[in-house]
């Protein structure tokens, strides 16, 4: 029976292994998706033959329950709020693996037939610290972003030192209980001080930098689950765990590059000023006036042209305007104008943002185009149509050194002819800074919520 649940814990790790694989491009996600869920069916199942398993009372009552609340969750969740939902979900990942660490310790205090081993306890030890800092740590953070805990940096005196001090003595502790493993008290000291370190180490972090320190949570869940596998020997759970681990420190590493900022930047509380709404912090006078344009003006310029770039942002996410983005592409090509989208890497608030949400509104892959890609096409381009995006296209990241986002890769839609922006004010984006785009000679401000503002425009266009 053994050999046979490693031959299928094998196949279910391939799966996983390919699985990712092809999430890495938007043809083949769906399918990566499936393969990599057929895969965890496959672990489920073998799983359950194991024989330490005692009662399957329980584990049906446990799966009911858990895919019912998943169930509501997912049927519930607005497309704005998955980061969040992700958060909560890493959140839980960890809270198993403290409790399996721990139902594993206690089992092995309690039998005084099976002794400790060094390579077990060292893996309690830290499928224990890991897991609970990830676990109240996602848990802050879900709260950040749902508006329930501040949104805001938050300091507090000797925070490092505090914090490097509590790290060391977990670490300490865990030594001492590899050496004299029935320390019980210790062991829950540990999960103790650990569940206040995720706090701690979240808590400073800025509300609007919470997806990157959800995708490193995310990176600390799977490393939790991995040294779960180690501590109940399964070779599964490892290979999952560590791919979790993997891929959740590379987005994060994507996300800073995106945003051209250190991991440690992001960990310690960088931008203050990230994530607030409304003008600048510092707002200075705005330089120059920018100059606007309505639906039925707009229409006419379209009317004219041979090629458009659509560069999706944050706002039309918010919005919800990707159908009335689709209902614009289609009205354009139907007029033999080249429609092409123009994808940032950090666009929106979370990796992938646009792609899903022009996915989901059935706009063809191929008309979505990377950074690199596109970004020598700007001169070229008669009419840029920026949606709701702001930090993306801010020039200020190519020359202002003293801009928070100076080298920040950006799309050089002011390269166009004429730049055309979609959003409801001037106001500032995710970094909480004053856009010179919207100053320049060949961008027209067109004010409104995005998804208004596209169906809007679709209309003139037809009437036309
Ligand atoms: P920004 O956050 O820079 O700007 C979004 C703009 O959308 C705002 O200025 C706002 O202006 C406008 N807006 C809001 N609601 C609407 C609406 N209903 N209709 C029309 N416009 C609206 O977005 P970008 O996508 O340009 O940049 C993303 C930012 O998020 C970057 O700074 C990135 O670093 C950061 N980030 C991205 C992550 C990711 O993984 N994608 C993760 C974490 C951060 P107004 O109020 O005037 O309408």
């Amino acid at each position: 029976m053994e050999i046979v649940s490693y031959l299928v814990y094998l196949i279910a790790s391939i799966c996983f292994i390919f699985g990712i694989k092809k999430l890495s491009s938007p043809k083949t996600a769906r399918q990566g998706n499936q393969l990599a869920a057929l895969g965890m069916l496959l672990a489920i199942i073998v799983t359950l033959f194991d024989q330490r398993v005692l009662t399957f009372e329980y584990i049906i009552l446990g799966i009911v329950i858990g895919s019912l609340i998943g169930a509501v969750f997912a049927l519930k969740v607005q497309m704005t709020g998955m980061p969040q939902m992700v958060g909560l979900l890493n959140g839980f990942g960890g809270g198993a693996s403290v409790l399996v660490g721990f139902a594993e310790y206690d089992r092995i205090f309690v039998t005084p037939t099976i002794m400790f081993d060094e390579p077990t306890t060292i893996s309690i030890v830290l499928s224990l610290l890991i897991g609970s800092i990830t676990f109240t740590g996602s848990l802050i953070a879900f709260g950040k972003l749902q508006g329930i805990v501040t949104g805001k940096v938050v300091k507090y005196p000797l925070q490092h030192p505090l914090n490097a001090l509590l790290l060391v003595a977990v670490f300490a502790a865990g030594v001492f209980v590899v050496i004299q493993p029935y320390e019980i008290e210790i062991i829950i000291g540990i999960i103790g001080v650990s569940l206040l370190l995720g706090v701690l180490l979240v808590l400073p972090i800025g509300g609007a930098d919470m997806p990157v320190a959800i995708s490193l949570l995310n990176s600390y869940s799977g490393l939790a689950a991995s040294m779960t596998g180690f501590v109940l020997n399964n070779k599964m759970l490892i290979i999952a765990g560590a791919l979790v681990g993997a891929s959740g420190i590379i987005l994060t590493i994507i996300m800073c590059k995106g945003m051209n900022r250190s991991l440690m930047n992001v960990v310690l509380g960088g931008w203050a000023s990230a994530g607030a709404e409304g003008p600048a912090a510092d707002s200075k006078a705005h330089k120059g006036t920018a100059k606007a344009i309505d639906s039925e003006e707009l229409a006419m310029l379209l009317d004219s042209v041979s090629s458009v770039v659509i560069v999706p942002g944050y706002g039309m996410a918010v919005g919800q305007a990707q159908h009335a983005v689709r209902d614009l592409m289609n009205v354009l090509e139907k007029k033999n104008i080249k429609v092409r989208f123009a994808i940032h890497p950090v666009a929106g608030r979370m990796p992938g943002h646009m792609n899903v949400l022009l996915a989901e509104a059935q706009v063809p892959y191929d008309k979505l185009l990377a950074m690199e890609d596109i970004n020598d096409d700007f001169p070229n381009t008669d009419v840029v149509i920026v949606i709701g995006a702001n930090d993306v296209v801010n020039p200020a990241a190519r020359h202002d050194q003293s801009s928070p986002i100076y080298g920040m890769p950006i799309l050089n839609v002011d390269y166009a002819k004429t730049v055309i922006i979609n959003k409801r004010s001037l106001n500032v984006g995710y970094a909480g800074i004053d856009n010179e785009l919207f100053f320049y000679p060949n961008a027209l401000m067109y004010f409104g919520d995005s998804k208004e503002a596209m169906s809007k425009l679709v209309s003139e266009i037809k009437a036309l």
